[in-house]
């Protein structure tokens, strides 16, 4: 008997496979809407990070489908998880990438207390709701809406939760590729966060998908000089040079230049726009030469930040007490690179302009450049799904980083794709105050997630 009903089961949702029409997306929106305010309710706010309780759950969900994960830990608690769904065979597997901790949220301004998953209004609430484990659900419930309409994928979809990724990834994603790559068993592709399904205000529907990022370089400036008493200025104290150094940082003249995959970028843009931008965007590096545009470009910080490697002067460290001159000052130096720029070309520029020998210049964090092309049959398939959505495809450079380096050193191409659809509102509340999702979103971003997948067969 039981052998029988499973196979009429089978019989029935391969052949809903073949007809396209197996999956009840309603189902599943409700579904993933669920998951989510589950998922957001296990607080892996990062520190501590605490990551195992949510691979934990992750794991549960999995084994409840009948698919295989296994868990990691790179150090007590700080876990990533990693589960499979088999292909047929034909062709490498593609890694759907998220992470597992979030920022931390003081739950005094939010309307609904932040590891709840309220919903008002149509709205999921929650720290994560999006970044990022409203994706983790939606590139789960792709794989559990798969692997139940019975339909086998030509290649294997490999979900992969990460630690740690809002404190640089070393505990997660950094440490999974140092020693369980040969786990993604030669993915050339993975999906992550980065980029995400954005409705202007004028209505317009773009894919925004995130191909390039500015490379992180943090530096730390040390100046030393006599120390004394605060009340015998000598003008040669540490501060005194850093501070000097510090305003030649700021006042440096900029190098604004746009390289190709912000051309690309603004070119994909043009025509969403109206004129006069329109034109303007079509041909960036032309218009820029026009000083009153350039003058109203560079006043947005956004759009600035895209055509120069920037600066910021973040930590300041001087003397602990007023009246002590200290020996030693330092600053932190956030700086951004664009991607035709080496860190050893900036700071060579950088030493030049502070212009002082006896400053030191110890280097932070340095990442490698990351980048994938957009010539591939994963970026084709977000392409064509997006013409059935009505949607234009942009190919995004973003201003910060996310895990993707750590995959793209290894040769393999990412793309951030959230397959949600936000509007600027949603956007801006990432890692601040009110962060949700449109309940809606779930199911749809699902469907468009399978619908990617399905492409790439
Ligand atoms: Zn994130």
């Amino acid at each position: 008997m039981r052998s029988l009903v499973g196979s009429l089961l089978l019989f029935t949702s391969l052949a809903g496979a073949a007809t396209g029409a197996e999956v009840d997306w309603t189902a599943i929106g409700a579904e993933a809407t669920e998951m989510l305010r589950d998922y957001v309710r296990v607080d892996t706010s990062n520190p501590p990070g605490n990551e195992i309780a949510a691979a934990k759950f992750l794991a549960e969900r999995f084994a409840k489908e009948g698919i295989e994960s296994r868990v990691f830990e790179s150090e007590p608690g700080r876990a990533s998880i990693l589960a499979r769904l088999p292909g047929k065979g034909g062709g490498k597997p593609i890694v759907l990438l998220n992470h597992l901790d979030t920022v931390g949220a003081d739950p005094s301004p939010w309307s609904h207390p932040p590891f709840e998953g309220v919903i008002d209004d149509g709205f999921l609430y929650g720290r994560g709701s999006v970044d990022c484990k409203g994706l983790a659900v939606v590139e789960a419930m792709a794989m559990f809406a798969i692997a139940r309409s019975g339909e086998r994928l030509q290649r294997d979809v490999i979900f992969l939760g990460t630690a740690d990724e809002e404190t640089g990834g070393k505990l997660g994603a950094g440490w999974f590729v140092q020693n369980h790559l040969d786990l993604l068993d030669g993915a050339e592709w993975v999906l992550n966060e980065g980029g995400h399904g954005r409705r202007l205000e004028d209505g317009k529907l773009v894919y925004e998908v995130g191909v390039v990022e500015k490379t992180p370089l943090w530096l730390k400036l040390t100046a030393s000089g006599p120390a004394g008493h605060g009340s015998t200025p000598r003008g040669t104290s540490a501060v005194e040079r850093l501070v000097r150094a510090l305003e030649r940082v700021r006042t440096r003249p900029r190098d604004v230049r746009v390289v190709p995959q912000v051309a690309d970028y603004y070119r994909a843009l043009a025509p969403l726009r109206d004129e006069p931008l329109r034109n303007r965007y079509a041909d960036l590096a032309t218009a820029l030469q026009d000083q009153a545009f350039r003058e109203e470009f560079l006043a947005r910080p956004e759009d600035a930040a895209l055509v120069q490697s920037t600066i910021s002067i973040t930590v300041l460290n001087g003397s602990e007490k007023t009246n002590v001159v200290p020996p030693q000052a330092s600053a932190d130096l956030d700086c951004r690179l664009l991607p035709d720029e080496t860190p050893e070309q900036f700071l060579a520029e950088l030493r030049s302009t502070i212009a002082d020998d006896e400053i030191e210049i110890e280097r932070l964090v340095e990442l490698p450049p990351s980048a994938s092309t957009t010539d591939t049959a994963l970026y084709r398939a977000i392409e064509q799904v997006a013409r059935e959505d009505g949607a234009a495809v942009v190919p995004n450079v973003l201003r910060g980083f996310t895990d993707s380096h750590y995959f793209r050193s290894q040769g393999m191409v990412v793309y951030g794709f959230v397959p949600v659809v936000l509007t600027d509102e949603e956007t801006r509340r990432l890692h601040g105050v009110d962060e949700r999702v449109p309940v809606a979103e779930l199911g749809a971003g699902t469907q468009r997630l399978v619908r990617i997948l399905r492409a790439l067969d």
